[in-house]
């Protein structure tokens, strides 16, 4: 027996192909439109044609930018795409493509097809093309210029190119029958007009290729072997194998279908994902609560934590629903062990400490991390008032509630055990100030009077503590299928999405640079945020993750 891990369906396909000699090695593409933000989706699917590449010798990925719609692509969606990629741990080396590159290359092969008889130029309206493919149930009928010359059919073909057709005139479109039923199989257009402008061809085509037709050239043309992609395009398969067949290419490529990733709670198409920012739901791709990948870069998701789930919720060929706590709980198990724990009072209450000048100690010495001394400790300053979770003080205590209340004893996190001895409120009723002593010499040790405490809360010192704006980020949406809903997604958003804290935090945390993370005790794991926090100046937290963890268990 041996212990490989158990291939998924199309690593078994590709270790065949090797095995049986029908290809060398293998060479995947992760083909985005650079028209949108990359999402957790997109994640899926360069986690599995990067990660393929790198399982086998000589084996390659390329990054190909599938540009060939002039009306919907911008440099800034190709710049924050290849950023993603790299963020990913992903490396294209040289092999980075345009399919804009390979339009001479799309116009030979439509010649050729005309040349035998395979393409022809068709000058009805959309409308009538529409209404003469049939349907399902009706089997379409031949456009009036379906059986034109070979000659006539390069003259017009050569007329589109030449710009003088408007749009919308006329479109060149494979002759492959009128009667399949699939609808993907009659007479698909190839070509239509469009007089604008490219992003890297500029104004030299007013003729452009369709998706179905391009995308099986750009693969054979990059001698892809294996081309991955979205179940959605299985009943495109047969088409893309016609092109491959009827074209003059330099290899076979053949694809392969998985299912997508979908996620609850979350939406995950890049319209849908355009809308919200364009409409200013959110504030920007990179907002952190988007699925882009900006945005969970700047909420402070690990990349690895990201790769790891990917390669966990694995490739089939069934679409499904993967629960989102199970993302959160890969990005907890990334960031347990890596990042350094520090305090932060997000709802803040005064302490004062009646006695401080009785206890020469200053200063809590902290770990860094509980499991791991190679994070060291710190030294934490501790003055006559600090601050507490407005939650770790109960007026009347409920049942098994072991912070602190009138009375009742509790330890700060690395210091001294502290006893209230009264506390105060305002006029609409609400605790302002709370007072205590501190025991003496009970850092780090019990109380010499054999006073024990259940729970260790944590503090800031008043004295030291900074201001910080600490953004609670919850779900998006309030509902688990946002895409189904019957308002539509807009109308599940979550008003409660954000929560902004105004914050105390340790000193240094003020100093530490944009993208910074760590875990604040009890509460959560939080980030610098990468565009407002200023070091020394202004600390802005985002919670990447809140802990699933209750106090009761902590201490
Ligand atoms: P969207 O559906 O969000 O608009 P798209 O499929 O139009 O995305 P492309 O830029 O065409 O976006 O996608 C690039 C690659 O990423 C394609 O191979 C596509 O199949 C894959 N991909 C897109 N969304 C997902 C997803 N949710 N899960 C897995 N792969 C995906
Ligand atoms: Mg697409």
């Amino acid at each position: 027996m041996s212990d490989t891990p158990k291939l998924d369906f199309i690593r078994e396909i590709i270790a065949t192909d090797l095995t049986s000699g029908k290809h060398e090695t293998t060479v995947t593409r992760f083909p985005p439109e650079p028209n949108g933000y990359l999402h957790l989706g997109h994640a899926k699917s360069i986690c599995l044609n990067f990660g393929i590449a790198e399982e086998h010798p000589n084996a390659k990925c390329n990054l190909r930018f599938d540009d060939t719609n002039p009306e919907k692509e911008e440099t800034e969606y190709v710049e924050s795409i290849k950023a993603d990629v790299k963020w990913l741990g992903f490396d294209w080396a040289d092999d980075l493509y345009f399919a804009s590159n390979y339009f001479e290359f799309f116009h030979d092969c439509a010649v050729h097809l005309i040349n035998n008889g395979l393409a022809y130029v068709d000058e009805e309206s959309p409308e009538e093309i529409k209404l003469h493919r049939g349907n399902v149930q009706t089997p379409g009928v031949p456009s009036k210029y379906r059986d034109r010359s070979v000659e006539q059919n390069l003259e017009k073909f050569a007329d589109m190119r030449a710009g003088k057709f408007k749009e919308g005139e006329a479109v060149l479109r494979a002759k492959i029958g009128l009667t399949s039923s699939n609808m993907n199989m009659r007479d698909p257009v190839m070509y239509r007009i469009m007089h604008a402008k490219h992003h890297n061809t500029g104004n030299d085509w007013c003729i452009y290729p369709m998706y179905d037709f391009a995308h099986p050239l750009e693969d054979a043309h990059e001698h892809i072997t294996h081309s991955l992609c979205t179940l959605e395009f299985e009943n495109h398969r047969p088409l893309y194998n016609w092109f491959v067949e009827n074209c003059p290419v330099p290899s076979t490529p053949r694809q392969i279908e998985f299912a997508r990733l979908s996620l609850t709670y979350t939406i995950m198409s890049k319209r849908k994902l355009l809308q919200l920012v364009q409409e200013g739901h959110v504030s920007g791709w990179d907002d952190p609560r988007l699925p882009t990948i900006s945005g969970i870069r700047r909420r402070g998701y690990p990349p690895e934590a990201i790769r790891h789930f990917c390669k966990r919720i694995g490739i089939t060929k069934y679409n499904g629903t993967t629960d989102v706590a199970l993302l959160e709980h890969d990005i907890r198990d990334h960031l347990n062990p890596t990042a350094p724990r520090r305090m932060a009072v997000l709802n803040p209450l005064k302490v004062v400490i009646e006695n401080f000048s009785e206890e020469p100690t200053t200063t809590a010495v902290i770990q860094n991390h509980p499991q791991d001394e190679s994070f060291g400790e710190r030294e934490v300053s501790l003055s006559g008032e600090i601050f507490i979770e407005r939650d770790d003080f109960q007026e009347i205590p409920e049942k098994k509630y072991f912070r602190l209340a009138p009375e009742k004893y509790v330890r700060l996190r690395g210091g001294p055990i502290i006893q209230c001895t009264g506390f105060e409120k305002n006029d609409s009723g609400e605790i302002t100030l709370v007072c205590v002593k501190l025991l003496p010499n009970t850092t780090g040790q019990d109380s010499p009077e054999g006073v024990k405490c259940k729970a260790a809360i944590h503090w800031v010192d008043a004295a030291t503590a900074v201001d910080a704006e600490v953004r609670l980020y919850d779900r998006l949406f309030t509902v688990e299928d946002p895409d189904a809903a019957e308002g539509g997604f807009l109308s599940v958003l979550n008003p409660e999405s954000v929560d902004t804290a105004n914050a105390k935090v340790e000193a240094s945390l003020l100093l530490e640079p944009a993208g910074y993370s760590c875990q604040f005790e009890r509460t959560g794991y939080f980030v610098t945020d990468s565009k407002e926090h200023i070091p020394g100046e202004k600390a802005v937290f985002n919670r990447t993750v809140a802990l699933r963890d209750s106090w009761g268990k902590r201490r």
